[in-house]
């Protein structure tokens, strides 16, 4: 029998106690958790996945501001706004939401951001903090699926996991935050020969490519944990899920899996901040 990690189900339970929490630093200490978005340029993706994280704001009780910004922005315009949220007291949390125009440095306007508000982990002072096992904001993907994992009681530690993909806020911080938890990890990238022969090694496979159906059923061997980070309009994932999944100890549905643990954990992580 496999696991169907249920990422909907999962934090939409997890919804209810963030709302408690929301209520208690409304009652008791007069805050409410207020999320900064970010967006630049007209991007409808984008828009759809920042709109959506307002609404999940929303369910629980927090606030949300937006911030739009025109597709021509500089660097410095960047800068100047997120110097100006980071000041701003009322404002526990920054999403800066990616990918941003190409004329602007992304990188440059990701570690603008105070550490401290950093809730959607995309900082390099986060990612070092987190892989050092420090208290840091997880990228909230990888985040998330590291909860999910927790959810279900699946062992990680001593198992071979194969990361495929290594973005900065996907598969990079993915790898680490398994290592931190004892798995033997590889990361796997466009350049990386036999992937086939790796993935056929792994107990936990990562799939965070971009592609669609990009990893193949008969790679992923009999028990092993998937989980599928991808997802795309024609509703699949990075995965060819629908030939493997059966053999699985577990697997991320798509959609449903990784996705909604993304948003719930940047709420998450805004409430934590909220309340330090
Ligand atoms: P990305 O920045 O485009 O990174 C893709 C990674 O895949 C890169 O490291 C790239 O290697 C690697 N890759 C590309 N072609 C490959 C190949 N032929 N063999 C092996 N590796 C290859 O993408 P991302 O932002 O990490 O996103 C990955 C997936 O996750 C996408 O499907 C995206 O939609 C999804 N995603 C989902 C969520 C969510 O909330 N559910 C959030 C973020 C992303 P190189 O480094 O060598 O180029």
């Amino acid at each position: 029998m496999h696991i169907v990690m249920d990422g909907k189900s999962v934090a939409k339970e997890t919804e209810e106690t963030l709302k408690e929490r929301v209520d208690v630093l409304k009652k008791e200490k007069g805050f409410v958790p207020i999320l900064a978005t970010v967006l630049v340029g007209d991007d409808p993706a984008s828009a759809t996945y920042v709109k959506m994280k307002g609404n999940a704001c929303e369910r629980v009780g927090m606030k949300s501001v937006k911030v739009e910004l025109p597709e021509t922005t500089t660097t410095e315009e960047l800068l100047r706004k997120i110097k100006e949220l980071n000041s701003n007291k009322e404002v526990s949390g920054i999403l800066l939401q990616h990918p941003v125009p190409s004329q602007i440095d992304e990188r440059k306007c990701f570690d603008a951001i105070d550490v401290k508000k950093d809730v959607d982990g995309v900082t390099c002072l986060g990612f070092g903090n987190m892989s050092m096992g420090e208290k840091a904001y997880g990228s909230c993907t990888p985040q998330g699926i590291m909860r999910l994992l927790e959810h279900y009681n699946l062992e990680l530690e001593g198992k071979h996991a194969v990361v495929v993909g290594r973005s900065p806020i996907l598969g990079k911080p993915m790898a680490m935050m398994l290592l931190n938890k004892n798995a033997t990890v590889t990361i796997c990238h466009s350049k990386t020969q036999n992937l086939e022969n790796l993935v056929k090694k792994a107990d936990i496979v990562v799939g965070a490519v971009g592609i669609p159906k990009f990893i193949k059923g008969d790679w992923i061997k009999d028990g092993a944990i998937i989980v599928d980070a991808g997802y795309h309009p024609e509703q699949c994932g990075d995965i060819d899920l629908e030939s493997c999944k059966e053999r699985s100890l577990a697997y991320t549905p798509v959609p449903g899996g990784v996705g909604p643990m993304t948003i719930n954990t940047l709420i998450l992580q805004t409430i934590e901040a909220c309340e330090l």
